[in-house]
C-alpha cells in the first residue's frame, strides 16, 4: 500500500512532532485538533523547531519551507477522510478517542489505516469499536518526537500482516526504528521503564537515598543518561502514575503497585517540570531537590 496522506488528531506535544517528522519525510500532512489555538502554537512550535535544525545545518531552508507547506491545519474532522493512513494523537482519555474515532470511521475511504499513539489503552479494544480493526494498530512515537529514534509498532488481535508492513515502512521513511510490540498493558519501553521509576521513588519513599543520591547512582553507576527521578520529572508524574495504574490493574500483580510517595506528589499537584515542581523545583536558575 502506498501511504501519501496523513492525518494528525490532536495538535499538541506529540501531534506537532509528529507532524514536523511527517512533512519533512516528504508526506502530505492534515492535523487536526478541536482547539484553534492548539493548531496555531503547533504551527508556531514547528517552525522553531525547524528553524532549530537549520540553524544547526541539519536541514536548509528550502527543506524547511517544503516541509511547512505540506502540513494543512484543520479543525474539521471530516476533512482527514482523504487521508491514507490515520494518528490519533489527542488527549489520553478513552472516552475522547473513542469519540474521535467514532465521528470519523464515516468520512474514512476503506483503504485507509487508522491508528492511535497511545501510551496505555488498549489497542485491541480501541480497534474493536471501529469497522477496520484488521487496518488498526499502535504507532507509538517517542517524546520528543524529532529527537527519539524509536517508534513502537503495536498489533492488536485482529491487526493484518499487511497494515503492519505499511506502517513499518512510514517508520522507515522517516529514518526511524521500529520496534514491534505485542498489545499488553503499558507495551515494551514504559513496561520496564516505569516499574524503575517507580523503584526509584519507593528508594525515595524508603529513605534508602535522596533524590540527588539516587539520581547520581543511576547516571555514574548504570550510566543513564538521565536518573530516574529527573526523567520522572520531564515525563510527568501524572503519566507516570496512570502508567503504573495501567500496568497494576491491567497485569493484577502487585509488584506494580504504585509508590504512595509518587501519588502524594500528584496529588500536590507536584507533576514535575510542567508544574515547576516535581522530584526537583525548577522555579530559580538550578533545579533544586525536593527531597
Ligand atoms: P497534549 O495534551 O499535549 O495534546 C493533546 C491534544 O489533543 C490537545 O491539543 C487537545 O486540544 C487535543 N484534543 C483533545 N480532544 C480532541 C478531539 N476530540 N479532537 C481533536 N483533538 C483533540 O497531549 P500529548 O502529550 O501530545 O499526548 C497525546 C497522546 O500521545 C496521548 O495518547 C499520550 O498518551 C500519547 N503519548 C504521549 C507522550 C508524552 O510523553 N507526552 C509520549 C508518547 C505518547
Amino acid at each position: 500500500m502506498d501511504i501519501q496522506k496523513i492525518g494528525i488528531i490532536g495538535a499538541g506535544q506529540m501531534g506537532n512532532g509528529i507532524a514536523h517528522v511527517m512533512s519533512l519525510a516528504g508526506y502530505d500532512v492534515l492535523l487536526n485538533d478541536v482547539n484553534e489555538d492548539a493548531l496555531a502554537q503547533a504551527m508556531a512550535r514547528i517552525d522553531k523547531n525547524m528553524e532549530r535544525q537549520v540553524s544547526r545545518d541539519k536541514i536548509s531552508t528550502t527543506d524547511k519551507a517544503a516541509a511547512i507547506g505540506r502540513i494543512i491545519t484543520t479543525s474539521a474532522l471530516p476533512d482527514l477522510g482523504e487521508t491514507d493512513l490515520v494518528i490519533e494523537a489527542a488527549t489520553e482519555k478513552e472516552v475522547v478517542k473513542q469519540a474521535i474515532f467514532d465521528s470519523l470511521l464515516p468520512h474514512l475511504q476503506p483503504h485507509t489505516i487508522l491508528t492511535s499513539n497511545t501510551s496505555s489503552i488498549s489497542i485491541t479494544r480501541l480497534a474493536s469499536r471501529t469497522d477496520r480493526p484488521e487496518k488498526f494498530m499502535g504507532f507509538h512515537f517517542m517524546n520528543p518526537v524529532p529527537v527519539m529514534q524509536l517508534v513502537e509498532l503495536i498489533r492488536g488481535i485482529a491487526t493484518d500482516a499487511e497494515t503492519f508492513d505499511a506502517c513499518k515502512k512510514v517508520v522507515d521513511r522517516l529514518g526511524k526504528t521500529a520496534a514491534s510490540a505485542e498489545d499488553f498493558p503499558a507495551f515494551i519501553v514504559n513496561r520496564i521503564l516505569m516499574p524503575m521509576i517507580n523503584e526509584a521513588v519507593y528508594t525515595l519513599y524508603e529513605g534508602v537515598g535522596n533524590v540527588e543520591s539516587i539520581d547520581s547512582s543511576m547516571r555514574l553507576g548504570a550510566n543513564h543518561p538521565m536518573g530516574p527521578l529527573e526523567l520522572a520529572d520531564f515525563i510527568g508524574l501524572d503519566t507516570c502514575l496512570a502508567i503504573m495504574n495501567v500496568l497494576h490493574d491491567g497485569l493484577a500483580d502487585t509488584k506494580y503497585r504504585p509508590c504512595p510517595l509518587l501519588t502524594k506528589y500528584v496529588e500536590a499537584g507536584w507533576l514535575g517540570r510542567k508544574t515547576q515542581r516535581g522530584f526537583y523545583d525548577y522555579r530559580g536558575e538550578t533545579p533544586v531537590p525536593t527531597r
